[in-house]
Formats: C-alpha cells, structure tokens, sequence
C-alpha cells in the first residue's frame, strides 16, 4: 500500500473513530433521536468546510495553496456522504443476480 493511501486510511479511522465517540455520548447524554443527532453532525462538516475555506481567502490566505471551489467542493462532500451511507450490495443479492441470468 501506498504510503498516501495508509496515511488515508488511518486518517479516516480516526475520524469514524471520534465522530461515533460523540455520536453516542450526545446520544446518551440528550436523548435525542438519531437522524437528529445525525443531521448535527453532517451540519457540523458544512460549518467546518465553510470555516476552513474562510480560511484560505482574503488578506493572508493559509499558505498551504489549498483554493476552495465552493460548488464543486460541496459536491464531493454530498457525494462522499451519499457513497459511504449506502449500505454494500449484499452476497446474496449477487447469487440472486446469478440465478436469474441463468434461468
Ligand atoms: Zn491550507
């Protein structure tokens, strides 16, 4: 593996990791049901996505040349959000897909 692709993933286990932390602490600790506390927690990427691009515009832009696309930027996240929420095809589903070509 990739040393980009390893950097990645451990990446994205550390985040998975925190976010279901809190997920359930806010859940136990509010009662709130969960596409609410859900729904939080997808605002919360659009809030730090917005904070983030704030700040890599104006007078003294972080220096790192990351220059955010809004419209394309808010599309990946959409889609990134809608590809990882859908549950993987089932094995059976592809047996069924099998059996049926065959028939
Ligand atoms: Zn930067």
């Amino acid at each position: 593996m990739h040393e980009y692709e390893r950097r990645q993933d451990q990446a994205r286990e550390h985040i998975r990791a925190t976010i279901m932390n809190e997920f359930c602490e806010v859940m136990r600790t509010t009662g709130l049901p969960p596409m609410v506390v859900m729904r939080l927690a997808a605002q919360s990427v659009g809030n730090i996505y917005r904070e983030i691009a704030a700040a890599h515009r104006g007078i003294e832009p972080c220096p790192c040349g990351w220059q955010p696309v809004e419209a394309s930027d808010i599309e990946v996240l959409i889609a990134a959000l809608r590809c990882a929420a859908r549950p993987a095809p089932q094995v059976t589903d592809l047996g069924a897909m099998r059996a049926a070509g065959t028939a």
